[in-house]
């Protein structure tokens, strides 16, 4: 497979563009590695955290949701394990001073890119452990001040309230907690876009199980398989997805076995969409120790009381969207011309259906359209009213936002009650009845 270059440059030109996705607080020089999502990037950001939330939360009986929040004592970091270990290596440029991580070459070479002309000087110092918590104080005195961390990763917020969830909702193992949220890594060299920030948002479920190794094999391979088919159906082809195994040096310090779902990317080929991990006991039992609550699990039937163990399915939520879209970024040409559309899936799209009036100047089919459109976005709620310029400009707009269908009030609508529906990947037209449009998109979104 060839790494496609430019391609990120083109989405990054795309996403701007059309309102998906800005610098963070650009018009003041922004910040390395933080990102603002538009009207279209929140919408279809929303569609994949909503994909999320309906296949590894709301449609199973055996797994909650919550919602924890973002700050947490420094404690719960001792705890994890994430004060000591959560680190990078670092190393930094002796001619400017810029940081710069040690373990990544690409990071290296493009640094000593910068510095082209001060052939024969570049030097590094030697490389160092840097933490990447961010770290913050609350309370208004300086003597009493909580030392605070907002959180690195958004696991910690359901294991501390494990036995809030045991005591409130008396679950029976096996059985998980979800949870969608903001994690902040300080991380030393943010790049490719969304790939590597310094704010983004995970997806995850925590799976407690019964603590033996047989069960622990059998969940790992459930969830692996799970997630993967969660990541097919955001609409990656198959080639484009694969299942690698950690090494044991690659392994986080909580994890007894590590997979990671990685995307062929086009800019930087195989890279980690999301991680499988077997924690073990090791949060739990951390956990139950530094807080000094017992954090174990009574078993009814065996009459056992022990720490479960916990696999993790834990995804980005920043990653998928870039992923997804370097997956649907298209260039083709169509009735001779050059096109760029987004071959978005229609569940995720964050505009499922454009409505246009042939003609703006026309007040009979602008009233008309604006009838079906508001039939329709009573039904689907992610829709686009446009009467702006030609009708060929405004089939451009929507293919490259990833609108799959376009339906047009012409003249004939005004005879007939039909309109046409245009379909973005082949560009076909094919006429239909206003009656029953909003049940014939609603299959098709099924
Ligand atoms: P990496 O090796 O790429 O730094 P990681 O192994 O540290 O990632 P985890 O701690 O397992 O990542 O976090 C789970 C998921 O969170 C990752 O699979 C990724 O999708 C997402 N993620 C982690 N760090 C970032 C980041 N800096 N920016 C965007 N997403 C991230």
């Amino acid at each position: 497979m060839a790494k496609e270059e430019n391609k990120l440059e083109k989405i990054v030109s795309l996403v701007k563009r059309r309102g998906f996705i800005f610098q963070g607080s650009e018009i003041y020089g922004g910040l390395a590695g933080i990102y603002d999502y538009g009207p279209l990037g929140t919408e279809l950001r929303h569609n994949i955290k909503q994909y999320f939330w309906d296949k590894f939360i709301a449609e199973r009986e055996d797994v909650y949701g919550m919602s924890a929040a973002i700050l947490m004592p420094k404690r719960v970091w001792e705890a994890s394990g994430h004060t000591e270990l959560f680190t990078d290596p670092l190393v930094e440029c002796k001619i400017c001073h810029e940081r710069v991580r040690a373990d990544q070459p690409e990071a290296i070479a493009g640094h000593e890119n910068t510095h082209k002309k001060e052939k024969g000087k570049m030097a590094w110092s030697e490389s160092k452990v840097f933490n990447l918590l961010v770290e913050t104080k609350l309370g208004a005195s300086e003597k009493s001040a909580t030392e605070a961390y907002l959180r690195g990763e958004i696991t910690q917020g359901v294991h501390v309230n494990f036995k809030n969830i045991l005591d409130s909702m008396h679950p029976k193992l096996p059985f998980g907690i979800g949870q969608i949220g903001k994690a902040f890594r300080n991380e030393i060299t943010p790049r490719d876009f969304l790939f590597r920030q310094r704010e983004f948002e995970q997806m995850e479920l925590q799976y407690y199980i019964k603590p033996d190794e047989k069960t622990g094999k059998e969940q790992f391979e459930y969830w692996k398989n799970f997630a993967l088919d969660w990541y097919y159906g955001l609409g990656f082809k198959k080639e484009n997805l694969r299942l690698r195994q950690h090494a044991e040096n690659e392994r986080a310090h909580y994890a007894k076995d590590a997979w990671d779902i990685e995307y062929y990317t086009p800019f930087a080929g195989w890279k980690e969409a999301c991680g499988i991990h077997h924690r073990g006991d090791w949060d739990l039992k951390r956990h139950s120790e530094y807080s000094g609550e017992d954090l174990s699990y009574y078993d009814d039937e065996t009459k056992e009381r022990f720490i479960p163990w916990d696999i993790e399915c834990s995804g980005g939520v920043d990653r998928a969207v870039l992923f997804v879209l370097s997956e649907a970024f298209t260039e083709d040409e169509m009735n001779g011309e050059a096109r760029i559309y987004l071959r978005l899936l229609p569940k995720i799209a964050p505009v499922k259906v454009a409505v246009f009036p042939l003609l703006k100047n026309k007040p009979d089919l602008v009233f008309k359209a604006k009838e079906v459109y508001g039939v329709l976005k009573k039904k689907i709620p992610q829709m686009m009213f446009d009467d702006n310029g030609n009708i060929g400009k405004r089939y451009r707009r929507q293919d490259e936002i990833g609108t799959p269908w376009c339906v047009t009030i012409d003249f004939q609508t005004l005879e007939d009650s039909t309109i046409t529906v245009r379909d973005r990947d082949s560009g076909k037209q094919e006429r239909k009845n206003i009656d029953g449009l909003d049940k014939y998109f609603e299959e098709m979104l099924r």
